[in-house]
């Protein structure tokens, strides 16, 4: 087994692998989605087509995450799956890449030595010469080790996009916070800002490829730019790279996440009124409603502040539509700090909600803390908070009842051939009747609503 360490070259190639079928497999979130798009990309470039299952592929890839619960188990499931095929065929390649690589290096290639390549999480635009070394030499590992640099942001690597209209468009990579249950820093390291004109260039060849909407993404999207540092000029910040994207031909949707409630300030919220193209649509994680539990995560905000913040986004920004994500049964959660983040959550009446129970994740300060909930009380939790926040969304939902909505297609709906799904600007689901492409606008009246979709009719 080799191990390497950061290169500087980027991949530039003639197709060396013409033919042969690759199979991507992605767990986690749209970063990991976003960058299994840019691997996949990167297969396609060497002359590689999808394959239908591992049965037909030649390259196995898959981009782990411990963001979730069970990551390792699911990983090791996998690739024990793995491992009956490679017997069988030995020319299989299986390449493990992301978060989990990045944190369980060694201990991927010492339980599962059938892997021919891990790789972490700024090495994802090496996959080829990886595999190339691997085919080789034998088993290649390569992680990042020291905090990394912009250049290790790669900043046009082709992409494989699942839906042709949309594409994800990374801004920045790391995170500078300790949120106290959150690996990402470890994994992902220090916040490295893309620069503002690379940002721009790849939204601007995306638009030209046919994309109507991007989604900037980033672990924190408000403190971008902060570290660029450039010379002779005021450091970008995120409210001038939205209405830099927003000047771009022929992109009419700009979305991002997620920004921390710490941060996000008024010229953020003036550019997002101020930008015809950027979706009324905040997620703003709020993950707790006591002040107490707030300051045992280190999320640098009490519950107050949040709701100012909230209040002062949805007064700047017509017809907003907010939501969150809440974490349920953190450690030493007591019955009145739930009750707090219940009062919070009927308070901000948002109009969506990710709700996940809390789950150590090893390697992150939460994890060793005294007071960890039993899963019973947690569940319980769980259920009321889920009721409240279905009523909310319902409530809010029927509301839109008799509205005209401007929604884009996502093509035919995957329950009813006879119908679309599509999205409000707002990030709404509506369930359209009648056939349109995918990446199509049209206008729909809201016949019906449920707390997750609505249902219409085009006008
Ligand atoms: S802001 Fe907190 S939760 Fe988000 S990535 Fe950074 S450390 Fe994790």
């Amino acid at each position: 087994m080799t191990t390497l360490g950061i290169p500087e070259v980027r991949e530039r190639r003639t197709p060396t692998r013409i033919g042969k079928r690759y199979l991507v497999r992605t767990f986690g979130c749209q970063m990991n989605e976003h960058d299994s798009e840019r691997m996949s990309g990167l297969f396609e470039v060497d002359g590689m087509v999808p394959a239908a299952d591992v049965a037909d592929a030649d390259v196995v890839l898959i981009n782990t995450c411990c963001i979730r619960e069970n990551a390792d188990n699911r990983l090791y499931g996998n690739l024990g799956q793995l491992k009956a095929v490679k017997d069988e065929r030995p020319d299989l390649r299986i390449l493990v890449g992301g978060c989990l690589a990045q944190k369980d290096r060694d201990l991927v290639m010492a339980k599962a030595p059938w892997v021919d390549v891990v790789f972490g999480t700024h090495n994802l635009h090496r996959v080829l010469t990886l595999l190339d070394h691997a085919e080789e030499w034998g088993p290649v590992t390569e992680i990042w080790e020291e905090t990394a640099s912009i250049d290790d942001v790669p900043s046009s690597l082709p992409s494989h996009r699942e839906v042709p209209h949309s594409a994800w468009v990374t801004i920045t990579i790391g995170c500078n916070n300790a949120c106290t249950f959150c690996i990402v820093p470890t994994v992902r390291g220090k916040e490295i800002s893309r620069r503002p004109a690379d940002i721009v260039r790849e939204v601007r060849a995306l638009a030209a490829d046919g994309v109507s909407e991007v989604t900037l993404l980033g672990q924190n999207v408000n403190s971008y730019g902060r570290d660029l540092g450039l010379e002779g000029s005021r450091r970008p910040i995120f409210a001038d790279l939205l209405r830099r994207v927003g000047e771009v031909e022929g992109i009419r949707r700009i979305r991002f996440t997620s920004p921390h409630p710490k941060d996000i300030r008024i010229d953020v919220l003036e550019a997002m009124a101020e930008t015809a193209a950027v979706c009324e649509q905040l997620h703003l994680p709020l993950q707790s409603g006591s002040a107490r539990v707030l300051r045992a995560m280190q999320r640098g905000y009490t519950p107050e502040r949040f709701l100012e913040k909230l209040r002062l986004a949805e007064a700047t920004i017509p017809g907003l539509a907010t939501s969150t994500d809440i974490i349920v049964g953190f450690p030493g959660e007591t019955e009145s700090d739930f009750q707090q983040t219940l009062d919070v959550v009927e308070e901000a009446r948002f109009d969506g909600a990710y709700m996940f129970i809390y789950s150590p994740r090893p390697g992150t300060a939460a994890a060793t803390m005294g007071g960890q909930i039993e899963r019973g009380v947690a569940s319980e939790r769980f259920a009321r908070l889920t009721s409240l926040q279905q009523r909310i969304s319902l409530e809010k939902n029927v509301a839109l009842i008799g509205s005209t909505v401007e929604v884009l297609s996502e093509g035919a709906s995957r329950k009813d051939a006879s119908m679309i799904t599509a999205r409000t600007r707002t990030n709404k689901v509506v369930h359209v009747a009648g056939i349109q492409p995918s990446g199509a606008f049209l206008h729909a009246r809201i016949d019906r609503a449920a707390p997750s979709h609505l249902m219409g009719t085009p006008v």
